[in-house]
């Protein structure tokens, strides 16, 4: 095999929402288990120069990769699959692109000519593609969008000049789409795929396989008509129906003996795949033995998208446990200390995961309470480690006024509050880099956090001494009310250069507050210590 980079460039057709992500995520992940050296790319025609202003309802969650960029959801799919860490070139905008392409402008750099769509926005696109390809066997492009939006043009035209530019062999196009069921006639409908592949085909594309996603199985004759009439050949139809989980879904691949079409068509010789690990682990989440219920208390209930990781990473941990988590969605704006006893009275462990802004802290709290007070099994993460200090200054250390400054920038009792600089473990002045366009500087991205020896974290991290987890958020714990926390039997088991990173409570069986999302850095093959340890505690109730 040449050292040069193959892509796979996959397309969406008929409607968004597909899984165009667990598709090229699940392909990554098989040549990936097949020795190759694999990375993925998002490609987003949307005009925002990244997802980190967007609202969660608007856009599902917003992934934070190590390197602290805020990206599309779909690059956590592909971390939890691929089990590697991917960066800020993993995923670009049509905002990223063009403003990088102003901003070059601005500087002179094309020498006065015209700036146009064709070549410079293309060009640009193109060179962000093979940047992230750079020392990689393999890079999957995922073209975001539905193949016909005029948004998505010029990264069709990218990925097509590109096609046109490369030695044959060095790439492929695969695109999905949808093979509806009519209950009617009670048939599967090959028509909106052959007119998404003749929309392709217009612009300068031709497929080299169709991935299609229904109800139900397709028969043989219906992917050889799909066959014909998208001119692929026979083994390149595959089928993605609907699975119980989608992590079924390279398994489902593999069973199609996906990568014989690929491996001939990049040329990558005799591949050979072992998802023997993978099986057992999906196997436990479709049937797992036991059941654990958990209440997860947000805000943004009318989009779970928004909380992917989380959900996903309850998921991982359950499979290692052998257990079903069932979730019990809680909407913290309908919680109240009169019904938060017949709300929370069945459940096995409760959640709080986080959040931006006032609405419905009131309501976390209460929940924190119950857990606190009750004994169950708790885990609050970003937010929910906030207000579980909030929680604990107001009954238990009696500060009736304790608050964030997020909530009130007044408050004369600020347990939580807003710093741009801190003192480094050298004692020097450390100044946060991350500038936020909504003003304040956010911490993003993986840092470092040292665990107390003797602490909960500590076992669940098997007495690392040093862990790195990935941060999203603006506000800290304050370190003044440190010593009175510690004084009443919450104790700091996790910090970073003076902040405090993780806090847990001595009499109880499981109580963490963690500053860190957790759930970015879990993968099905690895979950996260935090969250494995929340669901066995709650399972061992
Ligand atoms: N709103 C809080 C902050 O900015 C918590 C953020 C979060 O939960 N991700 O600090």
């Amino acid at each position: 095999m040449s050292k040069q980079t193959r892509y796979i460039f996959i397309t969406g057709g008929v409607l968004s929402s597909l899984g165009k992500g667990i598709a090229a995520a699940s392909i990554a992940t098989l040549l990936k288990k097949a020795g190759l050296k694999v990375s993925i790319l998002k490609a987003d025609p949307y005009i925002n120069v990244d997802p980190g202003t967007m609202s969660p309802l608007e856009h599902g969650e917003v992934f934070v990769t190590d390197d602290g960029a805020e990206t599309d959801l779909d690059l956590g799919h592909y971390e939890r699959f691929l089990d590697e860490n991917l960066s800020q070139d993993n995923n670009f905008t049509t905002g990223r692109v063009y403003s990088s392409v102003i901003e070059k402008e601005r500087r002179g750099d094309y020498l006065g000519k015209t700036i146009q769509v064709i070549p410079h926005i293309v060009n640009e696109i193109v060179d962000r593609i093979k940047a992230a390809g750079k020392d990689k066997d393999i890079l999957i492009v995922e073209i975001g969008g539905t193949v016909g939006d005029i948004e998505g043009l010029p990264f069709l035209e990218a990925i097509r000049a590109m096609r046109v530019e490369l030695d044959k062999g060095l790439a492929m196009n695969i695109h999905l789409t949808l093979v509806p069921y009519l209950k009617a006639s009670g048939e599967l409908k090959t028509k909106p795929t052959q007119h998404s592949v003749g929309e392709l085909r217009r612009i300068g594309i031709t497929p080299d396989m169709v991935i299609c996603r229904s109800e139900m199985p397709l028969d043989k004759d219906l992917k050889d008509k799909i066959a014909r009439s998208c001119g692929v050949d026979k083994n390149c139809v595959i089928e993605s129906f609907d699975c119980q989980s989608i992590y079924q879904i390279p398994l489902l691949f593999m069973q199609q003996n996906i990568l014989d079409p690929i491996s001939s068509m990049l040329n990558l010789g005799q591949l050979k795949v072992d998802m023997s690990d993978w099986n057992t682990l999906v196997k436990r989440v479709i049937a797992p033995s036991d059941l654990v219920k958990i209440a997860f208390v947000g805000k943004y209930l009318e989009l779970k998208e928004s909380y992917k990781s989380l959900t996903e990473a309850l998921i991982h941990a359950g499979a290692h446990l052998d257990t079903k988590v069932d979730i019990k969605w809680i909407d913290s704006e309908k919680i109240y200390s009169e019904n938060v006893d017949e709300i929370l009275k069945d459940v096995d462990g409760i959640l709080v995961a986080g959040g931006f802004g006032k609405r419905g802290v009131e309501g976390k709290m209460e929940a924190i309470k119950f857990a606190r007070v009750n004994k169950i099994p708790y885990l609050g993460i970003c937010l929910g480690m906030q207000l579980s200090l909030i929680e604990f200054a107001k009954n238990v250390l009696n500060l009736k006024d304790a608050n964030s400054a997020e909530f009130d920038e007044n408050t004369p009792e600020p347990v939580i509050y807003l710093i741009d600089e801190f003192i480094g473990k050298d004692g020097s002045k450390q100044i946060r880099t991350h500038k936020s366009p909504l003003g304040g500087t956010m911490r993003l991205g993986g840092y470092e956090c040292d665990v107390k020896k003797g602490s909960i974290l500590s076992k669940l991290y098997n007495g690392v001494k040093t862990i790195k987890e990935r941060h999203r958020h603006r506000y800290e714990a304050n370190p003044k009310y440190r010593a009175e926390f510690e004084k009443n039997g919450l104790m700091v088991s996790g910090e970073s250069s003076g902040l405090i990173e993780a806090v847990e409570l001595k009499d109880h069986p499981f109580f963490i507050g963690v500053q860190f999302h957790p759930e970015f850095t879990s993968r099905l093959t690895k979950p996260n210590p935090v969250i494995l340890g929340f669901i066995d505690a709650a399972n061992s109730r």
